[in-house]
């Protein structure tokens, strides 16, 4: 079996995942969302590419040989912000959303990870924020001043490494607020104050609440159990600060261990040439586009269309040619009736294990088609069936093609209804009525359906 490479942003290269052990799973993490909105198609992208790659470990390794972790931003400004505008509690914001991201990345094809953990639950405890913010004070690396804990980078020789910016450069970068309890601008926070009306817990620098790189740090070592995780993800707009700081809190915590073997950044998605994101208002939710009646697999094929560390633009023709491409999968799907379940080869997992090539992967999905086809015009039914199965696995393992044809193109649609239509124009044939078999016929095609007979007379549907 190829073994399975990774580009690794730490050092620039492509490594090879280990094979798990017994006893040792995979770990995979990746930063998830901050619940105070409905995520956008961009925010799906990294749930999309790293849910593939879960699918991916999984068909190499077995379930049981995984754990994915992404988790659930539940403390955070901005849902305080929010929670005041609108007045109501932060949990109550945090949790609308928190289910909402889980509805939105489920219409997507994505599996639930191993756990999803929330910052709040993992404050006090063990291996909890607080114990991770007192072994980095007692080791000489964090401070204390005015009810706040900072970072200080300075302690930290290998500060900047994972995102290979010097140290003035992050310095400037930093979004340096005025800040009098800081020795050093470039100093993050791990701790701060919470006044009474906002969310807060106790902690020995007082009432207060974790800064946002460390929820990471500590989720980590707390479900994963492990100081050194195999892969870590996220978009490439995290690589710094966010995980700069993450890796450098985790290494000085825990004696110098590195966080991550691995670290793979998604690009971005982009609305022109711009990247989608709230601040610029020039966001589309999965929500809006699943309202709009497209399908959740459509989607999910258009956020996988380009490689992972590549720009995707969405635009409507991506998602017009997606859905163009699933019918074309589908209907070679059907002939997967015709054999059992054949054992499929190696060879399809060959792209994706150079760095995830899921536009390789496509690509063969299309060859497979397009063979199946040439041995159902020779009358190999057999054999095109083969290619039909080749397809539908490799599609699989991308999270793709796993409904029934049926269901693909009658979805949408009011089965009911077509049904009910479709038993009359049955009777019709029966009694040779054409004329009134066609009416049918028509006035179905006039809402999107299409009829088809069978030499045996067994009559199906799908939508146009
Ligand atoms: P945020 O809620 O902004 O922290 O984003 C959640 C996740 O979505 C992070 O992994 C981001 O890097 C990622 N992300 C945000 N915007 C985009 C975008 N336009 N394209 C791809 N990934 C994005
Ligand atoms: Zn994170």
């Amino acid at each position: 079996m190829a073994e399975l490479k990774l580009y690794d942003t730490f050092t620039r290269t492509k490594q090879t995942v280990r094979t798990p052990e017994p006893g040792k799973p995979i770990t995979l993490y990746v930063c998830g969302p901050t619940v105070y909105g409905r995520a956008h198609i961009g925010n799906a992208r990294p749930a999309v590419v790293f849910d593939t790659l879960y699918r991916l470990l999984r068909h190499l390794h077995g379930a049981e040989n995984v754990r994915y972790a992404r988790n659930i931003t539940d403390i955070d400004d901005k849902i305080m912000a929010k929670a005041v505008a609108e007045n109501r509690s932060p949990q109550a914001v945090a949790a609308e959303f928190e289910q909402a991201y889980f509805a939105d990345m489920a219409a997507l094809g994505c599996l639930t990870p191993d756990f999803s953990p929330r910052a709040t639950e993992h404050i006090a405890g063990d291996h909890g924020m607080i114990a991770m913010i007192a072994a980095l004070i007692a080791r000489g690396f964090a401070y204390e001043r005015q009810g706040h804990v900072l970072f200080e980078v300075s302690r930290f020789e290998g500060y900047g490494r994972l995102s290979r910016r010097p140290m003035d450069e992050m310095i400037a970068g930093a979004r340096v607020e005025v800040a009098p309890y800081k020795r050093s601008p470039g100093d993050f926070v791990l701790w701060k104050p919470s006044t009474e009306d906002q969310p807060g817990w106790e902690s020995p620098w007082g009432r207060g609440r974790p800064g946002w790189h460390i929820e990471c740090s500590a989720m980590i070592r707390s479900v994963l159990g492990q100081e050194t995780i195999d892969i870590h993800g996220g978009g490439l707009d995290l690589q710094f600060p966010h995980h700069e700081n993450e890796r450098a809190q985790s290494c000085c915590a825990h004696g110098g261990a590195e966080l991550a073997r691995i670290w793979m950044h998604n690009g971005f998605l982009t609305m022109g040439e711009t990247k989608m994101s709230k601040s610029l208002g020039n966001i589309i939710t999965p929500r809006e586009l699943l309202d709009a009646g497209w399908p959740g697999e459509v989607l999910r094929l258009a956020l996988l269309s380009a490689h992972y560390r590549q720009p995707l633009q969405w635009t409507d023709a991506l998602l017009e040619r997606s859905k163009a491409q699933l019918d074309g999968f589908y209907s070679r799907r059907r002939r997967l009736l015709h054999i059992g379940n054949p054992p499929v080869r190696d060879e399809i997992v060959g792209a994706l294990s150079d760095d995830l090539n899921v536009p390789s992967a496509i690509a063969e999905m299309h060859q497979y088609g397009r063979d199946s086809d040439r041995c159902h015009a020779d009358g190999n039914v057999e054999a095109a069936a083969v290619f039909a199965r080749r397809l539908v696995a490799t599609g699989s393992i991308l999270g793709l093609l796993e409904q029934r044809s049926e269901d693909w193109f009658t979805a949408g649609a009011d089965a009911a209804g077509v049904e009910a239509e479709l038993a009359r124009y049955r009777e019709a044939r029966a009694a040779k009525d054409w004329a009134a078999a066609d009416a049918i016929r028509d006035a179905l095609k006039g809402d999107g359906i299409e009829i088809s007979v069978a030499k045996d007379g067994t009559t199906s549907w799908r939508r146009a």
